[in-house]
């Protein structure tokens, strides 16, 4: 299915529902998350609607591919600081167990400079 009717994330990369936009191209949609656990915090995802990683098959392997090549250009963009002393994390959850709320796969990307995390 290419998008899900009652899908926020789906809403979002259809510019339906307002977001703070960090990019998009014809695949691939990125946003600031609502509520940030750090100073950046975005999310990329495809504008196809996939439920989750559980869904994800080979003929999505260029997607997912895509998605993990844009992360670190769009970490720095958005504040980062370089790598290796700055960098950032991405977390994909799946699932109830696995800590999924919206049912639209999404990488979350978290970083910039975080006193709490040293020492
Ligand atoms: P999950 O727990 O599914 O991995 O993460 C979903 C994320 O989406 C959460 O961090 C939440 O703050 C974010 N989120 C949920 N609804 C919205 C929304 O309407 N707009 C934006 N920008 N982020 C959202
Ligand atoms: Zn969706």
């Amino acid at each position: 299915m290419s998008h899900s009717e009652n899908c926020i994330f789906c809403k979002i990369a259809a510019g339906a529902i307002p977001s703070r936009k960090v990019y998009e191209d014809d695949d691939l949609f990125a946003f600031h998350d609502i509520h940030p656990w750090a100073p950046v915090h975005f999310l990329i995802i495809p504008k196809l609607h996939i439920p989750s990683m559980a869904q994800v098959g080979p003929e999505h392997a260029a997607l997912l591919g895509r998605m993990m090549v844009l992360a670190p250009r769009l970490a720095v963009e958005q504040g980062c600081n370089p790598y290796p002393a700055g960098g950032f994390r991405t977390v994909i959850n799946t699932g109830e167990e696995g800590g999924q709320e919206v049912h639209h796969l999404h990488m979350h990307v978290i970083g910039g400079p975080r006193p709490w995390l040293k020492g």
